[in-house]
């Protein structure tokens, strides 16, 4: 068990001196007010299973500087897992949340879940003391509350920040088995209504993800900057002057021949000057790449087959380039699945004709340097005319959220995470089925050729995000559900 410094970043006033935000601020802090008031003299300890990587550690670090400076104490607690049975299981718990695999839970690993949890109950009881509160996030941990609460008067909630909008055999046979460990919780907090278990729907609360709009992805960049950053990763060529130098671990993209090398070895991508259609994720196939680049093509060949070759319209998408953005697979040796969804990717576009090659780029984004990554993301995301994500299933959809908070109108599929998030045709559209390469290529074009409503989808979208998906309306709900359980 290991507990986390928070290093020292934006604070409440960096946030208000947006005007974009002050308002947002401003309620928020006449909000939470007595929220804080009721937190007085207990502790608050969120408790997961990594201190790096993952979006739960993303947003805790921001959500707790700015919890601390209203005056709530919040800590943050690791467990230690030594175990490769215990991985294995909670691998499975997880899959099985998301309805996946049917190995049945068994009496050892039961034993596993335990025994690495208890491992971690002597450290964890060294901080933690009667009256305070104890936020377990997602299952790895979800034992440890249960022994804490066997040697502490504490309040035990706990956050899954994972779902299954439909409730199966799978799902079912998981919960049961988690069971045991949640009698002990007093409250659940879920991101999306449909994801509750219907035995703990009342005890429930609905806490949706959120963005930080001063972290390296989100913050603003100016145009300079911006293509600066194009230029540091590689993406762009070199042009004098650049500021800054190179980042060490450049961009690489999938060349025609199916290997790796510079962004514009083979063809310049030319991002800057043309319509960019954007996707950028982790390579799973539940995100939809491969139907998006089919749509893609499907589109550009019709585009062909009009008699009409002088129009805004016809030249709009004759100039238009896909843009899929990942890890870069020499970082993330320990996803095997991953690898294998990037090599049929390029067995498909390897297919391609030579033409429709250079108006794909699939870039391998270095995961080296964490802010070199998110600004990487945070440049191609201000770049594209629009983001898609074209998910089968998403739990929320991150992605989403920060290419909206930049203005960026966004093409989602019907997927639940995003379904919650964008109002089709207010701040963005909503394309429900991601396989209908038809209807997907239609509505492609039909964004790309829209460009007055994706000005005023990209502005709304915004406004969505501060109204509903920021790291302030998260911790007001945070505040509020903690200080009524207190
Ligand atoms: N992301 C990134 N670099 C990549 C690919 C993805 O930083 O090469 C980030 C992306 O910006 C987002 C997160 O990973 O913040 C993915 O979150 P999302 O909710 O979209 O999907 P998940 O990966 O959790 O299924």
């Amino acid at each position: 068990m290991q507990r986390i410094e928070i290093k020292r970043g934006a604070t409440l006033e960096d946030y208000k001196a947006y005007s974009s935000l002050s308002v947002l601020i401003e309620e928020f802090t006449k909000t939470v007010a007595p929220f804080v008031e009721g937190l007085q003299d207990c502790t608050i300890w969120m408790v997961n299973s990594t201190a790096t990587g993952g979006g739960v550690a993303e947003m805790l670090p921001s959500q707790m500087r700015i919890a601390r400076a209203l005056g709530v104490r919040v800590e943050w607690l690791v467990i230690e897992a030594n175990d490769d049975h215990f991985f294995d299981l909670t691998k499975r718990i997880h899959n099985a949340i998301h309805g996946a695999g049917e190995e049945p839970f068994t009496e050892e690993d039961l034993q596993v879940f335990e025994k690495v949890n208890a491992q971690n109950l002597k450290k964890a009881l060294e901080f933690i003391k009667d009256g305070d509160l104890v936020v377990i996030h997602d299952p790895q941990p979800m034992p440890l509350g249960k022994l804490i609460r066997q040697e502490r008067d504490v309040k035990l909630v706990w956050r899954c920040h994972i779902g299954l909008e439909e409730h199966t055999e799978r799902t079912r046979s998981v919960w049961k088995f988690l069971k045991q460990f949640m009698d002990d919780y007093v409250h659940f907090v879920f991101s999306l209504p449909s994801y509750v278990p219907p035995e703990i729907e009342d005890i429930t609360t609905i806490i949706p993800p959120a963005i930080d709009p001063l972290s390296h992805k989100n913050r603003t960049l100016w145009m300079a900057k911006c293509v600066g950053i194009l230029q540091q990763s590689g993406i762009t060529n070199h042009h004098d002057p650049l500021l800054y130098p190179y980042y060490e671990n450049l961009v690489r993209r999938v060349m025609p021949d199916g290997s790796f090398d510079s962004v514009n070895k083979d063809s310049d991508l030319d991002i800057i000057y043309r319509p960019v259609v954007l996707q950028i994720s982790r390579w799973d196939r539940l995100k939809g790449f491969k139907e998006l680049m089919e749509a893609f093509i499907l589109m550009k060949k019709q585009n062909e087959a009009k008699s009409d070759k002088s129009t805004i319209p016809y030249k709009r998408i004759k100039s238009t380039r896909l843009v899929f953005g990942g890890p870069d697979p020499k970082y993330v040796s320990d996803d095997p699945e991953g690898m294998e969804v990037l090599n049929e990717l390029i067995s498909q576009y390897k297919n391609v004709s030579k033409e429709l090659q250079e108006d794909i780029a699939i870039l391998l984004l270095p995961l080296e340097n964490p802010k070199e990554n998110a600004l990487i993301v945070n440049a191609l995301q201000r770049s594209s005319s629009f983001v898609v994500q074209n998910s089968i299933q998403e739990g929320f959809g991150l992605t989403a959220t920060e290419a909206m908070w930049k203005q960026r109108p966004v093409l989602v599929s019907g997927a639940a995470g995003l379904r919650f998030q964008v109002q089709h045709e207010e701040n963005g559209l909503i394309n429900h089925d991601p396989d209908d390469i038809g209807k997907l290529a239609e509505v492609l074009e039909q964004m790309l050729n829209s460009p007055k409503e994706r000005d005023k989808w990209g502005f709304n979208a915004r406004n969505r995000v501060i109204d509903k998906f920021t790291l302030f309306s998260q911790l007001k709900a945070w505040l509020k559900l903690l200080s009524e359980i207190r």
